[in-house]
């Protein structure tokens, strides 16, 4: 989606961080309480990315530059700043509206390489992911070229703000009290976790719905433009192109259901439009549906 012309950014809502040094090679959730963190896939991206460079974690890139629209929408960082100020404002209004519950900002981490979490520390191999421990959104941009090249989605503004709006799912999840209802150990088709990544993805095509209406509250200005039919296009793709059965084609040659974590490809597209369509975290809700609904 575009960002409109007028919304003020502030670039410190999101931190940098970047992994370096040398000390011992750490591949992808190796260093992490693994069970204890959401990842956007459930695969280990060791190999394809970064992945060896652990140790120091250093000051990131500087944001800076982030402050208006035209920046988020030509720089995938920036388009991060104006991603996180977008969902800030949509949570701040619906979660209570509709919930009673008062949102409370998560932090956003945009990390290079690794980073140290409360969770552990991560290379970019884990992907991007949510830490509960310290109520955070841990990404590295690298992942997009990932999703491309061997995911096989397109790495479109809509696929890269699905996936920020999916882990801010996983916050507001934590917020309501599903997330420690979930026993993760518990893997399927129709499991709690499952069930957990399916409602994330309903939470961000949820945050789709409402961003265009959503305004900027430093300017009045709304933050983004309606989504055209091909940026809907490229969330679904992203979506699809993560689901536990295309996934598990690709690196083992068949889906093995039993140890699905983040539902197929299908389910994926269909609980993320039903958070498009529906807009209510009612509308999300996978944990009151049979498992042949899910
Ligand atoms: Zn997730």
């Amino acid at each position: 989606m575009t960002f409109n012309e007028g919304i003020q950014l502030d670039p410190n809502r999101v931190k940098t961080s970047r992994g370096g040094g040398t000390g011992a090679a750490v591949g992808g959730i190796g260093g992490l309480v693994a069970l204890l963190i959401f990842m956007f896939t459930g695969v280990d991206l060791s190999g394809v990315l970064g992945g060896t460079s652990t140790g120091t974690v250093e000051e990131g890139v500087s944001l800076a530059h982030c402050t208006d629209a035209a920046a988020a929408n030509k720089y995938v960082e920036c388009r991060m700043v104006a991603t996180a100020e977008s969902l800030d404002a949509l949570w701040t209004e619906q979660l209570v509206a509709q919930t009673g519950v008062d949102y409370v900002q998560p932090g956003f981490v945009v990390f290079q390489d690794a980073v140290n979490t409360a969770c552990g520390q991560a290379t970019a191999a884990v992907g991007p992911f949510y830490c509960p421990g310290d109520q955070t959104v841990y990404l590295d941009v690298a992942f997009f070229d990932v999703l491309e090249t061997q995911l096989g989605a397109t790495n479109a503004p809509l696929a890269q703000e699905y996936i920020v709006a999916h882990e801010w799912g996983h916050h507001i999840q934590n917020q309501l009290g599903y997330m420690s209802q979930v026993d993760l150990q518990d893997t399927g088709a129709t499991s709690g976790a499952v069930r957990l990544e399916l409602q994330a993805d309903c939470l961000a095509g949820m945050w789709v719905r409402h961003a265009s209406s959503t305004v900027d509250p430093e300017t009045g200005q709304t933050f983004l433009e309606p989504p055209t039919e091909a940026q809907l296009r490229d969330a679904l793709g992203a979506a699809s192109a993560v689901g536990d059965d295309r996934i598990q084609q690709k690196t083992q040659g068949r889906a093995f259901p039993e140890t699905f974590t983040h539902g197929t490809s299908q389910q994926r597209m269909s609980w993320f439009s039903a958070g498009y369509t529906g807009g209510t975290v009612q509308s999300c809700d996978t944990f009151s549906v049979s498992g042949s609904d899910l």
